[in-house]
């Protein structure tokens, strides 16, 4: 398997995250969160060979989505989406790329994604874990053999996605990160929509007794209020 972080600079975000993750042998690609910086993208894809089977949206916001069109017209493949995030991929005003200054951006998915769906390149599988919290149609992508998890904006090295933008709901969060991330293993290798992945060995297990620590801290600070 190969996997690929491209940095991409989003006007008024900054530093978003794109991956890319190819099947060696079949070159059969996968793209999560073409956010913008199509050239940057594109110039990967073709020192690939990348045969584009899917663009993968963690979830609708406009930092994660505005490549896509141009990405799509130029290798093809099929978008895909969690059911629940569909009409924030249609309507700007929830997927805020005017607000963040890409354009007006509706775009119609190809195939709709639904909690524990798997999904393959070449012979690589992944789940789809439905994490609502920062959007309501939120997921992570996990490989199993690899103990990998992309992560889009539900969880950060040490910190959370917001929860204030349109569908967020804190409560969410916490349960989808409590109930479906802090029960992967302890050594899952998380690759987050923004800032870097916990890819020091030293440092791997942290990002899970940090945000732990922080969100049991902020839960019970939430509930003795
Ligand atoms: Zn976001």
């Amino acid at each position: 398997m190969i996997l690929k972080r491209i940095k991409l600079d989003i006007p008024m975000v900054g530093e978003t995250n794109c991956y890319i993750i190819q099947d060696e042998e079949t070159k059969e690609t996968m793209v999560i969160d073409p956010g913008g910086e199509v050239d940057k993208i594109s110039e990967m894809l073709d020192a690939l060979h990348a045969n584009v089977k899917y663009i993968v949206l963690t979830h609708c916001h406009g930092d994660h989505i505005s490549g896509v069109k141009e990405l799509r017209e130029k290798y093809g493949g099929k978008i895909l989406i969690h059911i629940e995030e569909e009409p924030g991929l249609e309507d700007p005003a929830i997927n805020l790329s005017d607000y963040i200054g890409v354009g007006n951006i509706s775009l119609e998915a190809d195939s709709r994604l639904n909690d524990n769906d798997l999904i393959h390149i070449g012979d690589i599988e992944f789940k789809i874990i439905h994490t609502p919290g920062h959007t309501k149609g939120g997921i992570c992508l996990y490989q199993d053999d690899k103990k990998i998890l992309f992560s889009g904006d539900t969880i950060f090295k040490g910190s959370w996605g917001r929860t204030d933008l349109p569908t967020g709901n804190f409560a969410n969060i916490i349960k989808s990160i409590t109930d479906k991330i802090m029960v992967l293993p302890e050594d899952t290798i998380i690759y987050p929509g923004h800032r870097k992945t916990n890819h020091d060995k030293r440092r791997r297990t942290n990002i899970f007794r940090t945000t732990t620590k922080r969100i049991l801290n902020e839960e019970n600070y939430f509930k003795t209020i």
